[in-house]
């Protein structure tokens, strides 16, 4: 039997168009125009493929594509946009909300049909918002007494689709969830944390979240608008942050919330917001934080976590000088001295050396600086962070493995790994 594709679209020629490459390439098609009828088709019978216009009077289909995909009964249909008005934003938002292909308009007639086979046949790379395949709860590669459990949502600097290549490493911009026995901690908010907020509310097992904002560059808060439990009722919502000199920490949260797309409804959460300075906060019963100030333009945060004896810190935005640091920089120091022991260290592993002579004093590290200051700190576990958006994978793949080299060149005694999404640790 023909495998059924349902093309959503209000232009009777670009749908027709649409239509007739993918019947001529062997599929069973219906074109339906009217974009409330289509849903009402999805569910009644779901296709294997939607392909949905983004601009519809009626039903947008953005909107139509968010509630497909967050419907159980039609969340499996495949969902592609194709769109002539491709704004990144537009892209974001819709494999945000769980389009795995977007097509732009006008869009090459050779090659159509075969990117939609291929979503179908599962070999289209999956879009970022769906590579991670990130659960919560603990997981079989960590310690088995391991107290706080890590899983990596987001990596990458910049907005996740800008490279526009897929990646095994992601793209999705910082967020790390830390689960204790009892709790999660959520560390920023870029966009990885939009699938981590569904699947908080899939799991069901968190109601009262914690998020640590390291710094308010758009990379960690692009995703805080779309944050599914801050609009699910029974959610109490705990945002952690610096007070910039300039700016309250409560005017950021709330101009971010201000700027949600409208059809996520009003605020539901319990919101509370907490000022952070470099202190120890017991935030929960057993588990310290502790702020420290990190080297990155403006005021940027890193987090010490201390739990049943283990030591995470996530410091995600932060320049090591390595030697090339002056008499009067004295960072690499102090961070040397707070990042001591830990059992994992999320840090700053941005640039290639090479790009970071060119870089200097953005706030981002090469990661051998970062490689060299762990190993000399005694962290147990240096996870390489803040992947370079212009990277390919080829990229980072040499990047893990000069990093493994140089551990067996200096007898380092510390593991070394590069984030990606999807990556878990038990702690
Ligand atoms: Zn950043």
């Amino acid at each position: 039997m023909a495998t059924r594709i349902i093309v959503v679209d209000d232009d009777p020629l670009v749908g027709e168009l649409s239509s007739s490459l993918l019947r001529d390439a062997g599929y069973e098609v219906e074109l339906i125009n009217d974009s409330f009828k289509a849903l009402d088709i999805i569910k009644t019978q779901p296709p294997a493929v939607a392909i949905l216009d983004i601009l519809m009077p009626g039903l947008d289909g953005l909107t139509l594509c968010h509630r497909i995909k967050s419907d159980p009964a039609t969340k499996n249909v495949q969902v592609a946009m194709v769109s002539g008005k491709a704004f990144h934003a537009d892209r974001k938002r819709a494999l945000d909300y769980g389009a795995a292909l977007f097509i732009e308009k006008p869009y090459n007639v050779d090659t159509f049909a075969k990117q939609v086979g291929e979503l179908i046949a599962g070999q289209a790379p999956p879009p970022p918002a769906l590579t991670a395949e990130a659960r919560l709860g603990p997981q079989p590669q960590g310690t088995a007494d391991a107290k706080l459990h890590m899983t990596i949502w987001g990596c990458r600097s910049l907005s996740p689709f800008k490279g526009g290549e897929p990646s095994r490493y992601g793209r999705q911009t910082a967020c790390v969830s830390l689960e204790t026995a009892s709790d999660i901690l959520i560390f920023d908010a870029g966009s990885g944390i939009v699938p981590l907020g569904r699947e908080i509310i899939k799991n069901g097992r968190f109601r009262n979240l914690w998020l640590f904002l390291t710094h308010f560059d758009q990379d960690h808060i692009e995703g805080l608008a779309n944050f599914a439990p801050a609009y699910a009722t029974g959610y109490k919502l705990n945002i952690s942050g610096a007070n910039d000199p300039d700016q309250a920490l409560q005017d950021r949260i709330q101009r971010i919330f201000e700027a949600a797309p409208p059809e996520l409804g009003a605020l539901q959460t319990e919101l509370q917001l907490f000022e952070m300075r470099e202190e120890t906060y017991e935030v929960l019963p057993g588990v310290q934080v502790s702020p420290f100030f990190a080297n990155h333009p403006g005021t940027t945060l890193g987090f010490i976590i201390e739990h049943g004896g283990r030591r995470f810190v996530y410091c995600p935005d932060s320049e090591i000088y390595g030697e090339q640091g002056t008499a009067m920089q004295d960072y690499d120091e102090r961070l040397g001295r707070l990042v001591q022991d830990a059992d994992v260290l999320i840090h700053d592993g941005r640039y290639l050396d090479s790009d970071y002579q060119t870089r200097k004093n953005n706030g981002h590290s090469s990661w051998a600086n970062a490689l060299h200051l762990a190993a000399r700190s005694g962290v147990k576990h240096l996870i390489l962070f803040h992947h370079d958006d212009a990277y390919p994978d080829a990229v980072l793949d040499r990047i893990a493995a000069d990093a493994q080299e140089i551990v067996a060149q200096k007898g380092y005694k510390l593991k070394v790994s590069m984030a990606r999404e999807a990556l878990k640790i038990g702690i």
